[in-house]
Order: structure tokens, then C-alpha cells, then sequence
């Protein structure tokens, strides 16, 4: 029988993968001689090497034609944004027309709830997954209260109903069902940041919309991360950051989808010249005319510095393509995932849901023996040059990023696991 734990397999494993690595296109970080395995992807992507490269070259023609670079060639800044449109499409299922990359995630949830969370005293509650990432909710509850309601009562936070803290689709379901007639809007995750669970998508916008709110998506962990279709699955808006899977740098300019259905939208929203229809911009009248789409809702031309990274991570996803990122994903978490079943189980208890299509790169693992046992191990691998993430009380995310992560990465992590296991 094979043996899983044998170097020679996992080497043989990533020989033989029909996706070889792209490793060798990012800078990986060091441990002692050698590397780190980095399995943090789902917090801070690693920098590809042509990252340099594109701002290098806005660098440049700042420094050698100064404010001619609005106008100058073809990575121009004037229109530098339209340069990562198609990609950014291709990426979430999208019409290049219904996405921009623009401002930050959370700033960008704040705009799209401003045209689309629109509650009236029938209709004033937002329904959303109980434990949401703060940031989120920070700005769910902030937008209720600008609205004069109340969180308490308006903010309805949805608990997970099975063992490991996720959620069931017939939860969802029936707290949608339930609540449907007060809903103004759904926000809810693509994967949730703790457990790794991926969701339905295309499932909770028909619910929400037979019950006549509107649904919207933070895919700050599924972007770059799942195979999304945000056109056709009738999202009305989604948000995301880049700089976890898509690997565009600390606080990278975040992605934004509007659905084609609101591209000519007369709702409220908060409008900036850059989002002022481009023939027209220049004229510098008073008047606001929108851009038809998601590039509407710029405000502000774009910080094209922090724009570049987006370029060089985009070329990189667009020349693979999801399917086949997924598809090495699916074999990288697997390995990962029989590792820890095989041998590991007295040690690490995978929280993220068991079925594949459940979940994307990332696994959850609680570790047995509370937070002590979790900080020890944790700093043990560290120690060890692999990198995991750490979120209290007790559990250790562990994200293969099929770009640059290999069988031998998660092979070196259970070694680790088992190394420390067998000193205690
Ligand atoms: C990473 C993450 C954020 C971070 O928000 P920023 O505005 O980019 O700082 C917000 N929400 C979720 C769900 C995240 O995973």
C-alpha cells in the first residue's frame, strides 16, 4: 500500500499533477536555508514576481512624464482600471460591465448598501450569518442605525444549527422564509472566514428574492478562491478584497459586482467624479451622470500604485483559469484532509464541512486540549517554517493556495503535526 506520509509520494504527487506549480512565479518567504510552507493565503496572498514589474513601470512614467502619464501608452492611467475589467469578470462569473476594482471591501459594502439597503418601517431587517467577520458587521449595524432602526431588532443574525458551528441550506431557508416579509437585503458570506464553509449561492438569491429583498455577497474567501457565477447565480451585489487569494499586496484596492439589472439604476447612491460617465467627465459640469455599471460607482480616480500588484496577480489567475485552479485545489485540500483523517485525529478535528463542494482551499482544525494545547502547536509550526493562521479559541486555518502551494508544503505540515504530537 502506498504510503501517504512518504516524501517520495507527495513529490511524486506534485510531478505527476496535470497543473504543475506556479511557485516558482511568486517570492516565497524564507525559513533558515530553505523555505516557509505558507498556508496563509486567506489572509495575505504571497507577492507574484511580476508584481514588481507593474510598479516599477508606474514608477517610471510618473517619474519620467509626471502628469503626461494620465495620457501616456497603453497601461495609461486614465483608463488603468479598464485594464484588469475583463479579468476581474472572468474571475466571479461576471460581465466585464459589473465589476470594477475600486476603494477597499469594507468601504465598497458601505456604497452598495447605500443603493441597496433601502428599509422602510414594513421592510427594515437585514438578515445575516450569526458570528459574521466584524468589519461586516460593524457596517450592517452602523447602516441600520443611520437609518434610524434598530440593530437589535433589525440586524438578525442567523446561529449555525449544526455540530462544527456551520450552517445548513434548510436553515437558511426557513430564517429566510420566516423573517422574509421585515428583509430589506441578505448579506451573506461566499465562504465564512472561520469554519470554511462555502455557500449556495445562487440558492440564497432565489430565496431572498421570492421574498422580495435583495441579496448581496462578501467573497472577501471565496474570490480567486471558488469557481463563482455571479451573472447567472442573479447576485444584485457582491464585494471582496484582493490581497487574500488574489495575492495583490497589503490593503490591495478591493473588487466590487454590481448585476447588469441595476447598471442603469435610479436609486440613491453616493456618487464621486470617477464615476461620472467618461465622455463626459472632463466637461466638469455640476451634474452627476453615471456610468452605465459597476464603474458608476467610483468615486475617486484610482490609486493606480496599488492598482499594479492587481495587474500581476490577474494574469497569473486569468492564464490558468478557475476550473483548474479549483480542480488542483480540490487535490491539495484532499491530500490535506486524508493526512489528517489517517493520522492526525487525535489531534486536529477538521471543522469545515466534510463534502468538497462545501467548501474551498481552506481547513478549519480545532485542536484538541483547548487554547493552550492550540498556541503551543501553533507556535511549534511556526518555529518549523509553516504558516497557518491562528483564530481563537482553538483553531489553526490551514489554506493550500493551489498557485503556489504543493503536496510536499502539506506533507511538511502533518510531519510537523506528528513530529510535535509524538514529543509530548
Ligand atoms: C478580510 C475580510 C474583511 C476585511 O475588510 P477590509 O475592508 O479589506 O479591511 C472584511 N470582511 C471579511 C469577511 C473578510 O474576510
Amino acid at each position: 500500500m502506498t504510503d501517504l506520509f512518504d516524501p517520495a509520494h507527495a513529490a511524486r504527487l506534485d510531478a505527476s499533477d496535470p497543473l504543475p506549480t506556479l511557485r516558482e512565479q511568486f517570492l516565497i518567504p524564507r525559513h533558515g536555508d530553505g523555505e516557509q510552507a505558507y498556508f496563509v493565503g486567506n489572509s495575505l496572498g504571497l507577492q507574484p514576481r511580476r508584481a514588481r514589474d507593474h510598479v516599477e513601470e508606474v514608477l517610471r512614467t510618473w517619474a519620467e512624464v509626471a502628469v503626461e502619464g494620465h495620457f501616456t501608452g497603453e497601461s495609461q492611467w486614465m483608463t488603468y482600471h479598464g485594464l484588469v475589467r475583463e479579468q476581474l469578470g472572468r474571475l466571479v462569473g461576471a460581465k466585464p460591465s459589473e465589476v470594477v476594482a475600486m476603494n477597499t471591501l469594507t468601504t465598497n459594502l458601505h456604497l452598495m448598501m447605500v443603493s441597496f439597503y433601502r428599509p422602510t418601517p414594513e421592510r427594515p431587517a437585514i438578515l445575516i450569518e450569526a458570528g459574521a467577520f466584524p468589519s461586516d458587521r460593524h457596517a450592517m449595524e452602523s447602516q441600520v442605525r443611520f437609518h434610524g432602526f434598530d440593530p437589535a431588532r433589525d440586524l438578525i443574525e442567523l446561529e449555525p444549527d449544526e455540530p462544527n458551528g456551520t450552517l445548513s441550506m434548510a436553515a437558511i431557508e426557513d430564517a429566510i422564509r420566516t423573517h422574509g416579509h421585515r428583509l430589506a437585503l441578505v448579506l451573506w458570506p461566499g465562504i465564512q472566514y472561520r469554519t470554511g464553509q462555502f455557500f449556495d449561492l445562487a440558492r440564497i438569491v432565489r430565496l431572498t428574492h421570492a421574498a422580495g429583498a435583495m441579496c448581496g455577497f462578501d467573497l472577501a474567501h471565496a474570490a480567486g478562491n471558488r469557481e463563482l457565477a455571479l451573472h447567472d447565480s442573479g447576485v444584485d451585489f457582491a464585494v471582496w478584497c484582493h490581497y487574500k487569494y488574489l495575492n495583490s499586496g497589503p490593503g490591495a484596492i478591493a473588487g466590487c459586482f454590481v448585476h447588469e439589472r441595476h447598471a442603469n439604476t435610479d436609486r440613491p447612491r453616493f456618487a464621486g467624479w470617477w464615476g461620472h460617465e467618461p465622455s463626459t467627465r472632463f466637461l466638469m459640469g455640476p451634474d452627476f451622470t453615471p456610468t452605465p455599471g459597476a464603474e458608476g460607482w467610483q468615486l475617486s480616480n484610482p490609486p493606480i500604485l496599488g492598482m499594479a500588484p492587481l495587474r500581476a496577480s490577474l494574469e497569473l489567475f486569468d492564464a490558468v483559469g478557475m476550473p483548474a485552479l479549483r480542480d488542483k485545489s480540490l487535490r491539495l485540500t484532499g491530500y490535506l484532509e486524508t493526512l489528517i483523517r489517517q493520522r492526525l485525529d487525535s489531534v486536529l478535528q477538521i471543522v469545515t464541512p466534510a463534502e468538497p463542494e462545501r467548501r474551498g482551499a481552506q481547513l478549519s482544525l480545532r485542536v484538541a486540549g483547548g487554547r493552550a494545547q492550540g498556541r503551543a502547536l501553533f507556535d511549534y509550526l511556526a518555529e518549523n517554517g509553516v504558516l497557518g493562521d491562528w483564530r481563537e479559541p482553538d483553531v489553526i486555518r490551514i489554506s493550500p493556495a493551489p498557485l503556489y502551494n504543493t503536496h510536499a508544503d502539506i506533507l511538511r505540515f502533518a510531519r510537523t503535526v506528528e513530529a510535535w504530537r509524538d514529543a509530548a
